[in-house]
């Protein structure tokens, strides 16, 4: 059966408008959106509706890092030496462990306005060869009544030519043909209305350039979002030039044939490689938090964005699960390295709708989902802003937008719906 929402305000994709009701049909999509005048909407005072948020990039099992690692006695730390701490937490995890952690990092996403999540999803064993991990995440997301798009990871190396060692090997997966048979088998589990899948290739240091060749076309074949990390971390870059004398993204542009992925981080990526991706109709999609906290560096994304980049967002590591500060955080790295302000202006000099576009709609894009739009045919995924809170207090009407995505954080999220299911903030 139907039902009809009426907020106090609801996203047009340009403003904030009163007296827009959305027609939610039986399945959990959009089957109207307007002022439609209808008696029996339900009405959500003092709330405005934004498209729920659309997290690219996220391994939910990190959240279980957070507090570690962020002690120095030895001298300052990296990437490197926070992949320890990581693949330490992995050797700890079984299916149980691993499902109570995603769980939760789930849940509190609920609570910070993300209604679908891009689980990158590496870590497959408890023991050798059993896959249980996969099934831990598929349930985890049906716990916490959150949009999963499991983008079920790629991982046969440790580095080009070398085994995978010690944690990595809970990471493996098999041929690119068994790869497709558990693929397969995990289709036949999900949600019918709130799961599907992707592919990710983890990188170029777990997947040769010939097997993303090969994994990539099988995916569009099948119609199947594809992502990959690239460029991270310069060492990844010197790994690469030193096996196949290429950077990555060199590399997997020439490895898809100029096919359209999603490219998570960009960080070290040169101005060329990034124009021939953009190109490509690819996606990057940036995890500020994340890349601050690994210290990674800052991608230089002015040039791209100008040539109409398409930009999405991941929480990645989890280490803090709010998206309105990843959104303010992706504009801030600009501003910090390029010392000026407003350095993702959409045409008419507005930063806000650019960030919001990257954390809804294009990340939707890259998860080949039709959601991030509170438009007819989009999934009925909405966050619901109270327009009480006390960060918003005075801010007017036409300049909500700025106030929420640089003045608030996730104490405005009211709650949200996901296919039309409202789940209050906290609660669980
Ligand atoms: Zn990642």
């Amino acid at each position: 059966m139907s039902r009809v929402l009426e907020a106090e305000l609801t996203w047009s994709g340009a403003e904030f408008a009163p007296h827009v009701q959305v027609v939610v049909d039986a399945d959990g999509r959009i089957a109207e959106v307007g002022t439609l005048g209808r008696p029996d909407a339900a009405r959500l005072p003092r709330v405005a509706l934004l498209p729920g948020f659309v997290d690219a990039h996220s391994h939910a099992f990190q959240r279980g890092l957070r507090g570690r690692g962020e002690a120095f006695p030895a001298g300052a730390g990296s990437f490197w030496s926070w992949r320890e701490a990581m693949y330490a937490l992995v050797d700890s995890l079984d299916h149980d462990s691993m499902r109570r952690l995603s769980a939760r990092a789930f849940a509190e996403m609920r609570d910070a306005g993300i209604t679908t999540v891009g689980e990158f999803h590496y870590l497959h064993h408890e023991r050798e060869g059993d896959f249980a991990l996969d099934d831990a995440v598929i349930e985890a997301a049906a716990d916490a009544g959150i949009r999963l798009v499991l983008l079920y990871s790629y991982y046969a190396t440790g580095a080009p030519g070398r085994p995978l060692e010690g944690a990595q090997r809970r990471f493996a997966t098999p041929s690119p043909d068994g790869f497709w048979r558990q693929v397969d088998r995990l289709a036949g589990v999900l949600a019918p209305h709130t799961q599907t899948l992707g592919i990710a290739p983890h990188s170029i240091r777990a997947a040769s350039p010939s097997e993303i060749r090969l994994l990539h076309g099988e995916a569009c074949r099948r119609g199947l979002p594809v992502h990959l990390h690239v460029e991270e971390q310069r060492r990844e870059i010197e790994e690469s030039l030193a096996a196949y004398g290429r950077t990555p993204m060199a590399l997997i542009l020439e490895a898809v044939e100029g096919q359209p992925f999603t490219a998570v981080h960009c960080t070290h990526t040169s101005d060329d490689d990034m124009e021939r991706f953009l190109a490509s109709g690819g996606s990057a999609c940036l995890c500020p938090l994340t890349e601050g906290n690994l210290g990674d560096g800052i991608p230089r994304l002015s040039r791209a964005h100008a040539a109409g980049g398409r930009l999405a967002i991941g929480t990645d590591s989890n280490n803090r699960l709010a998206m309105l500060e990843e959104m303010r955080w992706l504009e801030y790295g600009q501003r910090l390295r390029d010392e000026l302000r407003g350095a993702l202006p959409d045409p008419a000099g507005n930063v806000a709708p650019t960030l919001l576009d990257a954390a809804t709609a294009g990340g939707a894009r890259a998860l080949g989902i039709p959601a991030g739009r509170i438009a007819r045919g989009c999934w009925a995924d909405f966050a619901a802003v109270d327009l009480d809170a006390p960060a918003l207090a005075e801010v007017p009407r036409e300049r909500l937008l700025e106030g929420l995505v640089f003045g608030a954080g996730s104490e405005v999220i009211a709650g949200t719906f996901v296919g039309g299911k409202w789940r209050g903030r906290g609660e669980r």
